[in-house]
C-alpha cells in the first residue's frame, strides 16, 4: 500500500489507471477506522481492482463550535487496517492542500440537506458534497462506497452524482453495529461509560418503532410515540435532535407509512451526537 499525502501526486496516478480503464474503487473517510468503514474497504477491495481509501478530517464540514480540532485520529492504526483489507492507495492530505485560503466554490443539494442533520448542522452536507466532488475529481473513480449508516449523507451523493452527471456508481454498504445494537461510529469513543451503557438504547427505540410498522401501524405520530417511549425507558440520559420517518430517497417526510419508509433519528448523549437509522418495512407496501 502507497501512502500519498499530495493530491498533484494522487491525481497523476489515478488518471493513469483511468486512462487504462482500470476498475477503481474510493472509499472516502474520515478515519478512526472501525469495522463499519472495514466493510465499505472491503467492499471495494471484492469489487474493484484498485482500492483508493481517503482519510481526511474535512474541515469545510464542521461549524466552528464542532469537534474538528478533537476528532479522533490514528493515521498509523489506520493505515495498518487499511492495507490488511488490501487498500492500494491510502490518500491522507493536509487540509491546505485540498483547500486554498481563498476556496469559493461549493456543491450543494439543497433540498435534501435542509431537514435531518442538516437542520441542526447547516453547513455539513454544503461541505461534504464539495469534499467528495474534490475526491472524485483526483480519482475519477468507477466506483465509490459509502455507509448506510449515514442515510442522509448517502442519498445526498447519490442525487449529487446524478444531477450532475458524474460517471462514478455510488454503492451503499449496511450500517454495521456492535454486538449489543449500537452503530458504530468513530464519535463513540466519546461517550462517558454511563452513556455508552445507554446508547444501545437508541437503537432499541427504531426496532420498537419498526415493530410497531410491522404489527400494522401506518400512523407517523403513533410510532414516534413508541420509540420515544423506549428511548425513555431505556436511553434516559439522551435528548433527541431529530426523528424523522421519511422516503427512503427523496427524504420527504412522511404523514401515513403506506409504502417504502425509513426512520432517521440524532439524539445527544451527553455531548456526542448519535445518528442511526432503519428501513420500515411496511405489510401493504
Ligand atoms: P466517517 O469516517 O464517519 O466519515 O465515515 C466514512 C464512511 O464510513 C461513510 O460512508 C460512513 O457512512 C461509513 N460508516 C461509518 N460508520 C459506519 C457503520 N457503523 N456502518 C457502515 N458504514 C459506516
Amino acid at each position: 500500500m502507497q501512502i500519498i499525502t499530495h493530491p498533484e501526486e494522487l491525481r497523476e496516478l489515478c488518471y493513469q489507471w483511468w486512462r487504462e480503464d482500470v476498475n477503481t474503487g474510493l472509499v472516502p473517510t474520515m478515519g478512526y477506522f472501525h469495522a463499519g468503514h472495514e466493510s465499505l474497504i472491503k467492499y471495494a477491495r471484492a469489487n474493484s481492482e484498485k482500492v483508493i481509501t481517503t482519510l481526511f478530517v474535512n474541515p469545510a464540514q464542521f461549524a466552528p463550535h464542532e469537534d474538528l480540532a478533537t476528532y479522533p485520529r490514528d493515521l498509523d492504526r489506520d493505515a495498518a487496517i487499511a492495507e490488511s483489507h488490501g487498500t492500494d492507495i491510502l490518500y491522507a492530505p493536509e487540509a491546505d492542500t485540498m483547500y486554498d485560503a481563498d476556496h469559493a466554490t461549493w456543491v450543494e443539494v439543497p433540498e435534501l440537506a435542509k431537514h435531518m442533520c442538516g437542520a441542526s448542522r447547516p453547513i455539513f452536507f454544503r461541505g461534504i458534497c464539495t469534499v467528495v466532488t474534490k475526491l472524485f475529481m483526483l480519482t475519477m473513480p468507477k466506483m465509490a462506497v459509502f455507509g448506510e449508516k449515514d442515510w442522509q449523507q448517502l442519498a445526498i451523493i447519490k442525487r449529487m452524482v446524478r444531477d450532475l452527471r458524474m460517471p462514478v456508481n455510488v454503492v451503499g454498504c449496511p450500517l454495521i453495529r456492535e454486538e449489543d445494537g449500537l452503530a458504530m461510529s468513530s464519535r463513540n469513543v466519546y461517550l462517558s461509560l454511563e452513556e455508552r451503557a445507554q446508547a444501545p438504547g437508541v437503537y432499541k427505540g427504531l426496532l420498537a418503532g419498526r415493530a410497531a410498522v410491522e404489527a400494522g401501524e401506518t400512523n407517523v405520530d403513533a410510532v414516534k410515540a413508541t420509540i420515544r417511549e423506549t428511548w425513555a425507558a431505556n436511553v434516559p440520559l439522551a435528548n433527541e435532535d431529530y426523528m424523522e420517518i421519511i422516503h427512503p430517497e427523496s427524504l420527504e417526510r412522511l404523514d401515513e407509512i403506506t409504502g417504502p419508509a425509513h426512520i432517521a433519528v440524532a439524539l445527544l448523549l451527553g455531548k456526542t451526537r448519535l445518528i442511526d437509522n432503519v428501513a420500515l418495512n411496511h405489510n401493504g407496501s
